[in-house]
């Protein structure tokens, strides 16, 4: 293929990914990515590690947050690209995030006791290396650690999947996704919806569009190529940025990922021109004093 190529969609294991912020930039490009996004859920930690690998090999890397939000019990990700993640607001909203998910986490903990499992959360951190934000692949690799079960995928058929009996939802998070749109808005960011597919709810498109939605990652892993060609239909109809990644988990999904999606770089420059227009409008810009350097 011709020219640079992007992968916007990358986990770490600050979050729920096998691999660390350094394993995340050599192999993404050992497979030809020269720009990448971490995009973690509900932190920020892998960011920097990302940044400090990235620039010995010459690997861009944009930093980049996936919120994780509910509406009516589905839960929506909602990406955000370019945020300063630097702003103290921000942080104690994500730290927030993390306490919920430690609180989820002994939620689900105690379902799986009753199943007659015997596992705490205190070892599902140690297990998986006290990840900044816990969720459901933590637990599925702690089980797949004792072998309870013979892969995360089974952890997940049988055990954390909507309707199995260890399934919590996130409602307890306390984000709609209008809340994320609103937060990666507020942190100069461009929130974008991820994998709508997966989501499988287009009709809450036009609503998350009124509440502020920029993109869609009309690109995915999970995507085969008519639905891809759906959702760019439908980013065109609004006007909606395009992005893509492989949504990587390291080995937590069975295989790597990061490769299976290649973003030709001009859907980059449109994300970063969007993002350089709202730098500019709310006044961090050339011209303009005083205000949004925080
Ligand atoms: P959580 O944020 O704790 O609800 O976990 C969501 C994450 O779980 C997703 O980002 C995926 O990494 C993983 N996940 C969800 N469903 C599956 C599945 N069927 N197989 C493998 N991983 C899954
Ligand atoms: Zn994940
Ligand atoms: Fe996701
Ligand atoms: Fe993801």
């Amino acid at each position: 293929m011709d020219g640079k190529h992007a992968d916007l969609h990358l986990h770490t294991n600050f979050s729920d990914s096998t691999f660390t912020p350094a394993e995340v930039v050599l192999q993404a490009g050992s497979v030809g990515i020269s720009t990448l996004a971490i995009t973690d859920h509900d932190t920020t930690a892998g960011i920097q590690p990302a940044i400090d690998t990235g620039s010995k090999l010459n690997i861009e890397i944009i930093p980049g947050i996936e919120l994780t939000s509910s509406i009516k019990e589905d839960e929506v990700h909602i990406l955000g690209y370019f945020i300063n993640r630097q702003d103290g607001w921000f942080q104690a909203r994500l730290n927030k995030l993390s306490q919920a998910r430690l609180e989820r986490l002994s939620e689900m903990v105690k379902t799986l006791n009753r199943a007659g499992i015997i596992l705490t959360a205190e070892e599902v951190l140690e297990i998986t290396g006290n990840p900044a934000s816990v969720g459901r692949m933590h637990v599925a690799l702690a089980l797949l650690h004792k072998k309870i079960v013979s892969s995360a995928e089974e952890a997940f058929q049988k055990f954390l999947r909507k309707g199995c009996p260890a399934y919590v939802g996130v409602e307890s998070f306390g984000l709609s996704p209008s809340d994320s749109i609103q937060i990666i808005r507020k942190a100069k960011g461009i929130p974008v919806l991820a994998h709508p597919k997966v989501t499988g709810k287009d009709d809450y498109i036009p609503e998350f569009i009124k509440d502020g939605l920029m993109g869609i990652e009309v690109y995915h892993s999970e995507h085969s190529q008519s639905v891809a060609r759906h959702y760019r239909s439908l980013a065109e109809k609004y006007n909606l940025l395009i992005t893509g990644g492989s949504d990587c988990h390291g080995l937590g999904k069975g295989k790597i990922l990061s490769g299976s999606v290649k973003l030709p770089y001009v859907f980059v420059e449109r994300l970063r021109q969007a993002h350089e227009k709202i730098i500019y409008e709310t006044g961090a810009g050339i011209g303009k004093t005083g205000v949004g350097q925080s």
